[in-house]
C-alpha cells in the first residue's frame, strides 16, 4: 500500500476531482487503483481569496505498480510506502473483575478493554447515567438549581458529555490508540470522518447516543456499572488495595482504577488524608470569550468561508510577566453553559451541538495560575484557590453566570447591555464586575493578550466581545503520582485519566484509559 500527502484540492471539489488527483500524481490508470481511502483531511487556507482542502490518502495499486511507482517517484517526500498501524490490546483473559471509579472516557475505556478481555470490569459512577443526567442539567440551565450530585461535571460519559465533542489530541500516538478511541467512537455510532479529519469533532448531541451504545456493550461482554454510586473510601491492607467503599456497601478487588476527573475534590481530600503521593500541577484560569461565529471564519477563511464549517481558530502568547495567556476549548458555533458542580460556587465552559450552528464561537481565554496564587508545598492548594475564585463569580450576580463586555472590562464598569451580537448560553445570566474576580496582574495579562490576538484575529479584541465567568477548571489542580508499573504509591490503585493529571481532553483520557489497562493487564500475567 501507498501513501500520498499534499493533495491540494479546492473546497468545491467532487470525490471523483480526488480519484484523478490521485492517478495523476502517481501516474497510473485510475482502473489501476483497487483501493483508496482518506487518511486526513485538512484546510490550508493560507492564500485567501484560494482555498483548499489538503488530503493524505492510503492506496492500493494493481499488480506490482506499487514498487514501479515508488521507483519512479524516489524523490518525492509525498509518495511513501504505508501499512496500516493496528492497535493490538493485549490479552488476558481472566475474570479478574477489576473496578473502575469513574465513567469519563477514562474509565469507559479501560472499562471496555477490561470487557473485551472478558475481565468482568465493576463501574462506580458517582452521577447518574446520560438520559437522567441531562434531564438534570437543563433543569440546572433553566431555574438555576444545582443537583451537586448529577451535572456537566458528574455523571455517565464524565466531564465532556456536554461539551463540543473535539476529538482531536496532541499525545504522541505510535501504538494506534488514539486510532482505535477514534474507530470505537464510529462503531458506537459517531460519523466516520472523525477518523480522517484534522479536527475530528461530534458536538454533545452525538457522544451522548455513542457513551449508551458504549455501555450497552460493556454489559453485554459482562461489565457491571453503578451508577449514582460514588466510591467514599479506600480498603487499603499493607500498602495494596484490597477494595472500595461505594454507597455504603465494600466491594473487593485488588485492581483499582482511578478515573475520577478533575472536579471530584472531596474524592481528592480523602486520597490525600489516606496518604496517596499527590503533588499541586500549575493550571489555569479566565473566561470563555464570545464572538459572532462570521468574522472568526471570516478571519480564518476568507470571502468563502460560508462554504466550510464554521472555523476554529487556537491563540497563544508569553508575556513579559512570565504569564502564558491562551485560548482553550475553542467551540465554533457553540454555547456558553454553566458548568458548575459545588453549592455556591460557579464555573463556565462551551459547548456545540454536531451542527455547530449556533451565532457565536466561544473559548476560553486561560491565563496560566501557580506558585504565585496558591502554596504548591500544599497538594490541595490548587482546589482551594479554584473554589475561591468559583465563590466570588457565584457571588457577583447571585449564582447567575455574571458578563461583562471586554471594553467594560477593560475599563472597570459593569455593561449594562450586549453591543452588536448577544451571548448564547446555556444557563441564567446577568452583567456583573468580573474585573474583580482576579488579581490585577492576571486581569493585565488577560487585557495585554487579548490586544495581541486582535492581531491574529481581525476584531478578536473588540469591545463588545462578550466575556462569562470563570473558567477554572481548565485541567487538574492535582497530580496523583503513578509509577513505572502505572500504580500509586498504594499498590494496585492505577490513578488514570485527567483528574490524575495524566491526560486533558477526551480522547487522550480515554487513550489514558488504554493505557492503564494495558499496565493492569501486564501487571497480572503470570
Ligand atoms: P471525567 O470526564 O471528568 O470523568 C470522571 C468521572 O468520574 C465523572 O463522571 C465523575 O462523576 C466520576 N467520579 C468522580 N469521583 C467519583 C467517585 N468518588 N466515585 C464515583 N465516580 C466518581 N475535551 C475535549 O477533548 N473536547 C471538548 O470539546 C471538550 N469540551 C468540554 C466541555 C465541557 C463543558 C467540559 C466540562 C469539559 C470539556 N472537555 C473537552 C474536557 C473533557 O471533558 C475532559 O478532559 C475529559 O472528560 C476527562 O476525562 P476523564 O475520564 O479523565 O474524567
Amino acid at each position: 500500500m501507498l501513501k500520498v500527502d499534499q493533495l491540494k484540492l479546492d473546497i468545491s471539489h467532487s470525490s471523483d476531482d480526488l480519484l484523478s488527483l490521485i492517478s495523476k500524481k502517481l501516474r497510473v490508470k485510475s482502473s489501476d487503483i483497487t483501493s483508496w481511502a482518506i487518511l486526513k483531511k485538512s484546510v490550508d487556507a493560507r492564500k485567501k481569496p484560494d482555498v483548499y482542502f489538503v488530503y493524505s490518502v492510503s492506496v492500493e495499486l494493481a499488480g506490482n505498480l506499487e514498487k514501479k511507482v515508488l521507483d519512479k517517484n524516489k524523490k518525492d517526500n509525498n509518495i511513501n510506502p504505508y501499512s496500516k498501524k493496528e492497535y493490538a490490546l493485549p490479552r488476558l483473559d481472566k475474570e479478574l473483575c477489576p473496578i473502575v471509579i469513574g465513567a469519563g472516557p477514562a474509565g469507559l475505556f479501560a472499562a471496555y478493554a477490561f470487557a473485551l478481555n472478558n475481565m468482568q470490569p465493576i463501574i462506580f459512577e458517582r452521577g447518574k447515567e446520560v438520559d437522567q443526567r441531562t434531564t438534570d442539567i437543563l433543569k440546572f440551565w433553566e431555574t438555576g438549581v444545582l443537583d451537586t450530585k448529577s451535572n456537566v461535571q458528574f455523571g455517565e460519559g464524565g466531564a465532556g458529555t456536554f461539551s463540543d465533542g473535539k476529538l482531536n489530541t496532541l499525545v504522541n500516538d505510535k501504538l494506534g490508540r488514539n486510532k482505535f478511541v477514534l474507530e470505537t467512537f464510529v462503531k458506537f455510532g459517531a460519523p466516520s470522518n472523525i477518523l480522517y479529519d484534522y479536527k475530528p469533532h461530534i458536538g454533545t448531541d452525538v457522544l451522548k447516543d455513542v457513551i449508551k451504545n458504549l455501555r450497552n456493550e460493556i454489559i453485554r461482554l459482562g461489565g457491571e456499572f453503578h451508577f449514582n454510586c460514588q466510591v467514599t473510601d479506600f480498603l487499603i491492607e499493607d500498602g495494596k488495595i484490597k477494595g472500595v467503599l461505594a454507597g455504603d456497601k465494600k466491594y473487593l478487588s485488588e485492581n483499582v482504577v482511578l478515573a475520577i476527573g478533575h472536579s471530584a475534590r472531596d474524592t481528592f481530600k480523602k486520597l490525600y488524608d489516606l496518604g496517596f503521593d499527590m503533588e499541586a500541577k500549575d493550571f489555569a484560569v479566565g473566561f470563555r470569550i464570545e464572538h459572532p461565529q462570521a468574522i472568526i471564519s471570516q478571519s480564518m477563511y476568507g470571502p468563502r468561508f460560508d462554504e466550510l464549517e464554521p472555523a476554529a481558530y487556537k491563540l497563544a502568547c508569553n508575556l513579559d510577566n512570565g504569564r502564558g495567556v491562551y485560548s482553550f476549548c475553542m467551540c465554533p458555533g457553540g454555547y456558553v453553559v454553566n458548568s458548575s458542580s459545588e453549592a455556591n460556587r460557579l464555573v463556565v465552559n462551551g459547548m456545540s451541538y454536531s451542527k455547530r450552528d449556533s451565532k457565536n464561537a466561544n473559548s476560553a481565554i486561560v491565563v496560566t495560575v501557580g506558585g504565585r496564587e496558591f502554596d504548591k508545598s500544599n497538594p490541595l492548594s490548587g482546589i482551594e484557590y479554584q473554589r475561591a475564585i468559583e465563590n466570588k463569580a457565584f457571588e457577583l450576580c447571585d449564582g447567575k453566570i455574571p458578563q461583562q463586555l471586554f471594553g467594560d472590562y477593560k475599563t472597570g464598569k459593569i455593561s449594562s447591555n450586549y453591543g452588536n451580537f448577544d451571548s448564547v448560553t446555556k444557563g441564567l445570566t446577568d452583567f456583573g464586575p468580573l474585573h474583580e474576580i482576579f488579581s490585577q496582574e492576571i486581569r493585565d495579562s488577560i487585557i495585554d493578550a487579548m490586544g495581541f490576538f486582535g492581531t491574529k484575529i481581525k476584531g478578536f479584541d473588540r469591545l463588545d466581545s462578550i466575556l462569562s465567568g470563570v473558567e477554572s477548571r481548565t485541567s487538574s489542580p492535582v497530580r496523583i503520582k503513578r509509577n513505572e508499573l502505572f500504580q500509586s504509591n498504594v499498590s494496585g490503585l492505577y490513578p488514570c485519566g485527567e483528574g490524575a493529571g495524566y491526560a486533558g481532553g477526551i480522547t487522550s483520557a480515554a487513550m489514558d484509559g488504554l493505557k492503564v489497562a494495558e499496565a493492569v493487564i501486564a501487571n497480572n500475567k503470570e
